[in-house]
């Protein structure tokens, strides 16, 4: 039996690009759907609106950057709770067992099957349609830098985490060091580098899969989430950010052109 219904909504948005941009945007933890044969999980109405569930904040961010970039904008619609599409298929808290103290009983008790149909259905589409709009810009001719936008709670395991903005690495570090001046020129910022976490290959599955295995450059940017739980916050993020983003192809270019 299929685990998506008709009553269901597809994985993933896609926010068709409205003009040339160099940047593909994505958003692991835009949505906070589960399916109807799913239900709540087992977890509590209060624990759906916290952070545990998604990236408070982040679709309104991924929606007024699509808008005034122009650039495509792919956002995944179910909740990290149902599975995560920042874990690879069988990583441990693919199906997270317990998120920031919640349990969540649904997955402790999912059957092979279950996880099989959650990979099949929510995570493998949601990628697949990242790696097909990779793979047409590749045959256009198109350059691309993968924007992954994500959110962060701010405060974890009883401390408070003073960055309003992280920039995550790994293997492109010319992009987080161009990225990371031009958020620390801004001066009004706490700027993380590679916090409130540090991007590995192994906590993290959608840049290392489409970024760093094609040799793309990419950002990985994490919001403090109190920042944009309103509308003004998350229009002045995405106000910030296409303003930035711009400078950071723009000084990538010149500094990855041969002489
Ligand atoms: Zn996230």
């Amino acid at each position: 039996m299929a685990l998506l219904s008709e009553d269901d909504p597809p994985p993933y948005i896609v926010h068709a690009a409205v003009r040339p941009s160099p940047f593909l945007l994505v958003a692991d933890h835009a949505g906070r759907q589960s399916p109807k044969r799913l239900g709540d999980l087992g977890v509590s109405p209060e624990d759906w609106e916290r952070h545990i569930a998604w990236d408070i904040g982040i679709q309104g961010v991924g929606r007024a950057l699509h808008e005034r970039l122009g650039a495509t904008l792919i956002e995944q619609v179910y909740s990290r709770l149902v599975i995560d599409c920042n874990r690879s298929p069988g990583h441990p808290t693919s199906l997270t067992p317990v998120s920031d103290g919640t349990a969540v009983p649904a997955n402790q008790t999912a059957s092979v099957l279950c996880r099989a149909s959650r990979e099949m259905e929510i995570l493998h589409p949601y990628h697949d349609r990242i790696a097909a709009e990779l793979a047409r810009r590749k045959t256009d001719g198109q350059p691309t830098a993968l924007i992954a936008l994500h959110s962060f709670t701010p405060r974890m395991g009883g401390a408070d985490r003073p960055w309003h903005v992280g920039v995550l690495h790994h293997r492109d570090t010319v992009s987080a060091r161009i990225m990371l001046d031009l958020l620390r020129a801004d001066g009004d910022l706490c700027v993380g580098d590679n916090e409130p976490y540090v991007l590995t290959t192994t906590s993290d599955y959608t840049v290392p899969r489409h970024a760093e295995a094609a040799g793309l450059p990419y950002l990985e940017l994490e919001i403090r989430q109190d920042l944009i739980a309103g509308r003004g916050g998350q229009d002045a993020w995405a106000v910030r950010l296409a303003r930035l983003l711009p400078l950071y192809w723009k000084r990538l270019e010149e500094e990855t052109q041969p002489a």
